[in-house]
């Protein structure tokens, strides 16, 4: 088992890696009992060490040499809202942005969005990054769902630990991809609340994964 910072770095080299961040942008942070563990603002991810790592305190204060990134106040404000959430993910990926630059919500256009929690995955409303007005766009638009895209942006997942956001994060950008691919396929056919709910059922019940990750 990784200790909490080399978990983080992991994370946000396999996000860029996957090609769902180029550059600097984007960011993650993980929960521990001491605060919030995120990524330093405009540092690129491969030259991550542990010591760089910002510890984010309940208040917004923070511990260390390096400043947290610029969107920290939406990882604490998400942190603080949602108990249950232990990683947040947020990038640049190229459907992910593409749909949230043309201020495009995802429909039920496939049941994997029950996966999120529900349809339609919103994107929060356009305000600068790193601004509070940001964050209060981006807890609207997450309610009831663990994933959102925010206009003219990117993309944020969130996760019961970093990996998981990571994984919703993924998962996020392939239906993002499917979605834009279905527009141009003559656009998809919406399931219904009730077959959306039906999906929400199975995840919660008949789809159990074999191995723990
Ligand atoms: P940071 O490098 O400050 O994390 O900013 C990147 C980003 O994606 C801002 O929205
Ligand atoms: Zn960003």
């Amino acid at each position: 088992m990784l200790a909490p910072r080399e978990q983080l770095i992991e994370a946000a080299r396999a996000m860029a890696a996957r090609g769902l961040s180029a550059g600097t942008s984007g960011n993650v942070s993980l929960r521990t009992e001491e605060g919030i563990l995120i990524t330093p603002s405009a540092t690129p991810y491969e030259a991550l060490t542990p010591e760089m790592i910002p510890l984010l305190k309940l208040d917004g204060s923070y511990e260390g040499r390096y400043r947290p990134s610029s969107e920290w106040r939406f990882h604490l404000d998400i942190y603080l809202a949602r108990p249950e959430v232990g990683g947040v993910v947020h990038h640049h990926a190229p459907y992910t942005t593409a749909l949230a630059m043309a201020r495009r919500e995802i429909p039920a256009c496939h049941y994997m969005i029950a996966r999120f929690g529900g349809a339609p995955l919103r994107c929060a409303a356009y305000a600068l990054f790193g601004t509070a007005e940001l964050s209060t766009n981006v807890l609207k638009a997450l309610e009831g769902r663990t994933a959102c895209l925010m206009e003219n942006h990117g993309g944020i997942a969130t996760g019961r630990d970093v990996n998981a956001a990571l994984a919703a994060a993924t998962e996020l950008e392939v239906l993002a991809q499917q979605y834009t691919l279905s527009l141009a396929a003559g656009g998809p056919v919406l399931l219904s609340e009730a077959e959306i709910e039906n999906a929400i059922r199975q995840f919660a019940t008949a789809y159990r994964p074999n191995i723990a990750s």
